[in-house]
């Protein structure tokens, strides 16, 4: 599960990590109001208006705008609750606005070289050396997949003692490496001992601050401030029964609406980019399906070769009515060229399957209006009642014209990437 940027901050704050104060609104009309009160203390107004999506690259898709007048707070909300924000995190076709933060700008200390004071934390899991780690870089901000990417050596991590945590000379270490100094270090290790400990408290997957940042020197602050100016949390969903408080930040209009829809009938459903549609039995089996389309539909079908359209396991008990939804849901996503279904028979029996094609076949209706699958489908069925299952489709054959019987999982793999391709 993933929470908004201004969720996030919540949490941030109530760990004790400083955040620059700011409000949620989801109308044009209220971006002035919002403005003048994230400003009100201010000597020369300046705020942030940021989109509130499951995603990020907001900054460089123009979806984090700062802002020096009501006015301008207006045109900024107007643009992003009108636009669909689209960045190298997003779906193709962007995502829907619907909530807005507007926060009161930080002003962010220039490095002696030039550039913000910008700076990466994170804390996640490392599955290769099975602890969690911390993540820290100097090149925080907009760039930091860049940096990650071309220079792995800016980039910062410290693993994490099992039972221990962040210990307090790693969080002193971490902070001179990335060049606190004076004050800004206990601000620093205090920021980094609370997000390692949030991120344990909370079931986290990742808990991200970027940037952290450092004010400019004030009377107050002579070293300035360290602040979290963005935040990112996702959560293990195994553990989120744990937390009310973060099962209430969930949002479902950020849920894909077929992952949603899939969950009601008990199936899990993923979204992928591909054009093979896979309806499998078990999450090993789907895994593998998706594999082997993948193998087999290298550099076929045009420029990225073919690949799967989705993840979907009906799991070991489904019913017909479930397999019929399954197939409503797979072949509402219009990149699908083909279907396969690839179902090992254990506790699931085969006729049971089959009886769902048919019966999805018979009622589905496409978005001309017209009855009956268009698209190829081929099946290959194995095990328990495979007979009955098979004489079944045979049957039906007339109603099902699309459908083809695959012996193995190669040849199943090969006859539907032959099909779309
Ligand atoms: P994203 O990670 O989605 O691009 P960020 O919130 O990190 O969005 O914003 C991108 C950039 O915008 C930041 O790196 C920073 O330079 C600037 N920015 C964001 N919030 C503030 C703020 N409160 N004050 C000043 N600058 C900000
Ligand atoms: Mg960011």
């Amino acid at each position: 599960m993933k929470i908004h940027e201004y969720q996030a901050r919540q949490l941030l704050a109530s760990a004790g990590i400083p955040v620059p104060a700011g409000t949620v609104i989801e109308s044009v009309e209220d971006a002035a109001g919002a403005f003048k009160q994230a400003t009100a203390m201010q000597p020369s107004p300046l705020a942030v208006i940021k989109a509130q999506v499951h995603a990020g690259g907001r900054g460089k898709a123009g979806f984090v705008k700062l802002v020096k007048t009501a006015e301008e707070a207006t045109a900024a909300a107007r643009f992003m609750l009108s636009n669909r924000m689209k960045s190298p995190q997003t779906p193709a076709e962007g995502l829907e606005v619907t909530k807005l933060l507007v926060a009161s700008a930080a002003d962010i200390a220039q490095r002696r070289g030039g550039g913000n004071e910008e700076f990466y934390l994170a804390v996640t899991t490392d599955r290769k050396t099975r602890r969690n780690v911390l993540i820290a870089s100097r090149e925080g901000g907009v760039e930091i997949e860049q940096v990650a990417h071309d220079r792995p050596d800016a980039i910062i991590k410290e693993p994490l003692h099992p039972l221990l945590g962040l210990q307090r000379h790693q969080a002193t270490t971490v902070a001179f490496a990335l060049g606190f100094r004076g004050k800004q270090v206990a601000q620093a290790t205090q920021i980094m001992a609370a997000l390692a400990k949030l991120f344990v408290d909370k079931d986290c997957t990742l808990a991200e601050i970027n940037p952290l940042i450092i004010t400019p020197p004030t009377a107050r602050h002579p070293d300035g401030e360290v602040l979290a100016i963005d935040a990112k949390f996702s959560f293990d969903d195994n553990g989120t029964f744990r937390h009310p408080d973060i099962q209430a930040m969930f949002d479902p209009t950020e849920e894909n609406p077929a992952e949603a829809k899939a969950r009601r009938f008990g199936l899990s459903y993923i979204a992928l980019d591909g054009q093979i549609g896979c309806l499998v039995n078990g999450a090993g089996l789907a895994m593998a399906t998706m594999d082997i389309v993948k193998l087999h539909g290298h550099g076929k079908g045009g420029s990225g070769g073919v690949e799967p359209a989705n993840f979907l396991d009906v799991g070991g008990s489904a019913t017909e009515e479930a397999v019929t939804e399954a197939f409503k849901i797979i072949l509402s996503d219009q990149r699908v060229k083909g279907v396969l279904v690839n179902i090992f028979g254990g506790i699931m029996r085969c006729d049971v399957i089959a009886q769902g094609i048919v019966n999805a076949a018979r009622s589905f209706v496409n978005p001309d209006g017209s009855k009956g699958f268009k698209v190829p489908l081929v099946v290959r069925l194995e095990g328990t009642n495979v007979d009955e299952g098979r004489a079944i489709l045979k049957n039906a054959k007339a109603e099902v014209p699309t459908m083809q019987a695959a012996t193995d999982l190669a040849d199943a793999a090969n006859k539907v990437v032959a099909a779309v391709g």
